[in-house]
């Protein structure tokens, strides 16, 4: 089904949708399995000494490898959000959500996930319970596939 723009061209509005299979490699692979655990890792880098989220298996910033595991915790705080209230293709969760960017204790870089636990559609009370510093901790699923959704969402302590 086509519609005219503002400017009166006809335009296609459609859905596309890709599968496709990606191999992760080992790194990811082993961060992914340690989700199965209820077990966050990161990676540190010899020469900075930063412990990356998600592990990986080379320093971006100083070009060496990382092979030193360490188990980060499972808590950290909101440095920021944003809240959607709408649905788009290829979101992860149904409407409203908040997606967060955490550091997590004991890592040195940015963690991505939903942030949830509370009444999102009150909009005063997602001003009250999300500040920056917000400490949260993650809920995981009962049953895990090894991947970034295996932690349902972060709630407020
Ligand atoms: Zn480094």
């Amino acid at each position: 089904m086509y519609k005219l723009n503002k400017k009166g061209h006809a335009i296609l509005e459609v859905e596309a949708s890709l599968r496709y299979e990606s191999a992760t490699g080992p790194t990811w692979w082993r961060y992914f399995e340690e989700f199965k655990n209820e077990r966050i890792f990161g990676t540190r880098c010899p020469v900075c000494k930063r412990v990356l989220i998600p592990a990986r298996s080379f320093c971006a910033d100083c070009f060496v490898p990382l092979d030193e595991w360490v188990q980060v915790s499972n808590e950290g705080q909101v440095l920021g959000w944003s809240l959607t209230d709408y649905h788009y293709f290829g979101m992860p969760t149904d409407p409203p959500f908040i997606s967060a960017e955490i550091l997590l204790d004991g890592s040195d870089s940015n963690f991505y996930h939903l942030v949830s636990g509370f009444d999102l559609s009150d909009l005063e009370l997602v001003r009250r319970t999300m500040k920056i510093g917000t400490r949260v901790r993650a809920v995981w699923k009962k049953e895990k596939k090894g991947c970034i959704l295996d932690i349902d969402y972060f709630e407020p302590i």
